[in-house]
This record gives structure tokens, sequence and C-alpha cells, in this order.
């Protein structure tokens, strides 16, 4: 069978939540047995998102081969339970970087390069190669931006022609819009969407479903008015209403119908979609036997999508302990010697998250200062790692003024420090130590207790390291190194024996959590955190950042 493409496109306003809509189609394909990707085609001009401010673009996304990506495709993993790759995120810089080294190899030979074709024939090259790469049945094709904007037109034209070229019976256009309700005229407006699909098909790309996110229920006389005046079949008009969690998102479109129709416009025979295992987990998270406080303490806090892949690993950690994770936001910048016990005394465990820079890096500290002294849950991940170590050799060690080279060039105490191969790196994109390394796991720890296995893989994006050379001094003041990767005797994890659950992890273990495979120390830490906290639940504290 030939793979089938699914061009899914947005138009009215950005974040009407294209990626959870991917992805919930996606897990109602692979729930009918089909072999499914999901590819994100972005129109900005940097060549990943790995160089873009958290604030400007949310997390950044990195998949075992190290490519550094758009957060979608954490949803593209989390909901299908696939791997993803460089393959499955494409930006038009990566096109035209691709069509201009291309063009210096004098690939072209002596052509004038041009948008049509040559920026066209690339963007389509990169959605057939990942077609072909897995035998797939079925890709998904993202295309960021919104219909109507200059730099989605590329894209469009290469969808347009695609459509073309793999044959209309092998493609299906998908088309995302908004009907807003105005409360003045107590009315729904299908306008947006009218000149939304009007925008589309002036592209050549008519849609042959519309999915129409609203915050009202639509009803038939307004379907029938979108199908009419959208060229489309009233069943083809699916609803997306609001949903309290993104996990609901593929239950509700599988009652609008929207596998179903997608099936029937493919000429697909499947079974019925097998969601026994999805419906339970959605079930754990709306109905949970128990609720507990996690502080995540981090710099951009005011950005939830940050630190999406953390928020959703400790949703399927809670949901794996029968478990409602509720977060409390803390501003790392703003913890001092007196208000710590103000943010952080209410709460059952302290997660410490990634991050660059010097800016709040303090503030983890004083964090982790608190959890060690006061026996609270741990995590610290990446750069909450580091934190760790530098607050345990400056506490505990008594290396004062220890620090990491990131923050402090010339401190006496390099307890994090560049790797050699980093010394000499100057470009920025593309250069950190990224994506799957191995790790070794040492008996009876923690982490070797959570993960039940001796070795495992685990995802990186970072710089600098534990500095070996300062390794045993921690070691024999009681840190204790439970991870090495094997390859390069670098130190992965760290815990101390003498607490409850203190453990951080240089890589990002949250880029690994799926729902159907939540991470072992997601689910280690919410449980040692709905252990320790009876305790430190009793007495709640006035003032916080919470939300
Ligand atoms: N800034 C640190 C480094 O580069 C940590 C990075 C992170 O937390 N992802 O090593």
């Amino acid at each position: 069978m030939p793979t089938k493409y699914i061009l899914v496109t947005g138009g009215v306003t950005s974040s009407l939540g294209k990626g959870i809509i991917c992805a919930s189609l996606g897990r109602l394909l692979v729930a009918r047995g089909l072999n499914v990707t999901v590819q994100k085609l972005d129109p900005y001009i940097n060549v990943d998102p790995g160089t873009m401010n958290p604030y400007e673009h949310g997390e950044v996304y990195v998949t075992d081969d190290g490519a550094e990506t758009d957060l979608d495709l954490g949803h593209y993993e989390r909901f299908l339970d696939i791997k993803t790759s460089q393959q499955n995120n494409v930006t038009t810089g990566r096109i035209y970087y691709d069509v201009i080294t291309k063009e210096r190899r004098g690939v072209y030979l002596g052509k004038t390069v041009q948008v049509i074709p040559h920026i066209t024939d690339e963007i389509k090259s990169h959605v057939i190669n990942l077609g072909e790469s897995g035998n797939y049945d079925i890709v998904i094709v993202e295309i960021g931006g919104t219909v109507g904007d200059i730099e989605s037109l590329p894209y469009i034209e290469a969808m347009r022609q695609l459509k073309y070229e793999v044959g209309r019976e092998n493609t299906l256009s998908i088309h995302l819009t908004l009907v807003p309700y105005l409360a003045a005229a107590r009315e729904l407006k299908t306008k947006p969407t009218q000149h939304s699909v009007k925008t589309l098909s002036e592209s050549g790309l008519s849609p042959d479903i519309l999915v129409c996110r609203s915050e009202h229920s639509l009803d038939t006389s307004i379907r029938g008015k979108i199908a009419q005046f959208c060229n489309v079949d009233i069943e083809d008009v699916i609803a997306s209403l609001d949903a309290e969690s993104i996990y609901e998102v593929p239950l509700l479109m599988q009652k609008e119908g929207l596998d179903k129709r997608v099936i029937q416009k493919l000429n697909l025979t499947t079974s019925e979609p097998d969601l026994e295992r999805w419906i339970s987990f959605v079930d754990k998270i709306k109905y949970p036997s128990a609720n507990v406080k996690i502080a995540l303490v981090g710099k951009y806090v005011e950005h939830h999508d940050s630190y999406k892949s953390i928020v959703e690993a400790l949703i399927h950690g809670g949901a794996a302990n029968d478990a409602k994770v509720n977060i409390k936001w803390v501003q790392s910048e703003t913890l001092n010697a007196q208000n710590i016990e103000k943010y952080l005394g209410d709460v059952s465990g302290i997660l410490v998250a990634p991050g660059f820079g010097d800016r709040g890096v303090e503030g983890k500290f004083r964090a982790v200062k608190y959890a060690r002294e006061n026996e609270i849950p741990f995590f610290g991940i990446c750069l909450g790692m580091q934190s760790a170590v530098v607050e345990f050799a400056r506490n505990v060690a008594g290396m004062e003024g220890a620090n990491s080279t990131e923050f402090v060039k010339d401190t006496e105490f390099p307890v994090i420090d560049l790797m050699l191969e980093q010394k000499n790196v100057k470009d920025k994109g593309g250069t950190m130590r990224l994506g799957k390394y191995a790790c070794s796991l040492k008996k009876g720890t923690k982490a070797a207790l959570a993960y039940g296995i001796d070795s495992v893989d685990e995802r990186h994006r970072h710089r600098y390291e534990l500095n070996n050379a300062l390794r045993e001094d921690l070691q024999s003041a009681g840190l204790v190194v439970s991870g090495v990767n094997p390859e390069k005797d670098l130190v992965e994890i760290v815990e101390l024996a003498d607490h409850p659950w203190f453990v951080g992890v240089q890589f990002h273990p949250e880029l690994r959590s799926t729902v159907y495979n939540p991470h072992p120390l997601f689910i280690s830490f919410v449980a040692a955190s709905i252990a320790a906290r009876a305790k430190r639940e009793e007495e709640p504290v006035a003032e916080s950042t919470a939300e």
C-alpha cells in the first residue's frame, strides 16, 4: 500500500492546538493498527529552534538522534508512543540551507535557483523521504503558521503539488479553524472559517475535512452552513471543543468521527480503534485517588511551554501513582533565605528545572539546599542536577564558592565544567552534547531501583558536565554517582544515600515519557513525593507563586 499523506493546515488564528489535533488523530490511527508518523513543517528561518529563547518558542524538544526540534514533536511522541527524528521537523531555514548548499556544489547545473521549483521541491522531498523511510501507512504533515501568512505560501504550494504527485487518493487535506462566539450577538460566527477556506483554496489546496475549534458546541444548522459555504460534507465538519485535558482530545475527536472520516476518505480498511489503555489513563487523570503538590523551580515559570515535557511527564508519573500532581511554579530568581519557607514550605517534592545562563541560579542552589536539609524529595534535571552538585560541593564537601564555570569562569572549585571537546566550539546552533547516550546504573541506587535495569539510554542537551577532576572529592564527601556514560566516563546521575529521594540527572528524562510508557524516574519521584506528602502538606503556607 502506498504511503498516504494527511496535510493539516490552520487558519484564522494561531494557538488553535493544531499539534494536539495532529497527535490525537495520530493516536486514533495508531489505535486502528496503522503505522503512523507526524511531521512538522515550520515556516521560520531559524535552521532549528535550538538557538531560540524559551519565551519565544517554548521548550526545545530533542530527539534520540540529537535534533533540536519543535515542541509539537513531544506531543507526537507522547500520544503515538513513537520515536521521531530530525526528519520529523523541517523549517524554512533548513530548506534554504540545503538548497543553498546544493547550489554551491553545483547541483542545479547552471539553473536560476527559485522558490518554485527548487524550494517547493526540497519541501516535498523532505515529506516524501520521511514517508518512505519508515514504510509508513500514513504521514500526518502539520504545516505550521496560519493560512495567508507570506512565509506559509511555499509550503501550501508544495503540498498542492504533492497531492498531484502522490495521487489525490493518497492525500487528504484537513483545515483547522476557529468558530468564534460573539456574546453580543449570541451567535457562533462562521465567516472567519469561510474566509480561511477561501484563502486556502486560492492557493490550490481545498480542505476535505474541517476541524472547527469553538467554545460552544456546533449544532446541525451551523455545521450545515459551514459545509455549504466551505464545500465539504456535513459529516466532515468536526467540532473541537475545549477539553479539560489535552489527553481527552483523541476521545473527543473519535466521538466526532474524525478518524472514521479519514479512513473512509483514504479508502483504508482497519479495525475499530483499540483505546482501552488510553481511556483508563484519562480516567486516572480525571479521577485521581490522591493529590500531591510539587514545586517546579525555574526561571521561565511565567511561560509554562518552556517546561512542556516536564509538565507532561509529571502528569504521566502522577497517573502511574493514581495521583494528580499539582505544580507550584516557583521563580528561582525570587528565592532567597528569607522567603524560601514561604515558597517551598508546603510542597511535597521539589523539581529544579533545566536552564542556561546565570539568571536565577543562586535561587536554584537554595532550593536544592532546602530539599536536601528538609528531606524533601528532590529531582534535578540538567542544570537542576548541576545545581545539586554545586550546592553539595559548597555546603557538604566544604568547597567554598564552588560553581559551574558557566557562571563563574575562574571559580576555585569548578565542579561543573566544559568538556574538552566543547572548549573550542564557537557556533551556538546544534553544537551541544545532543541526543541519546548510554548510561550504566550502579546497583542498589535509587536510580537503578527506579529503572529496574542496569543500563539505559537518555537524551541530552547541554555543554557542561560534572568535572571528573573533582569527582573523587565529591564522592568521598558522600555524593553517590549512580549513573555513568560508559564510553566517556561522564557522570550522568548523582544522588544522596541518606535522603528519602534525591536524584539529579544530567540528561532529560522528560523527553522520553509517554502516556503508555511513563518515565520510571518520574514515577519514582512522584511516589516519593506522595510518601512525603502527609508530613509536608499539613500546614498550608500563606502566600505563594502557585497558580
Ligand atoms: N546550561 C547547562 C549546560 O549547558 C545546562 C543545560 C540544561 O539544563 N539543558 O550544561
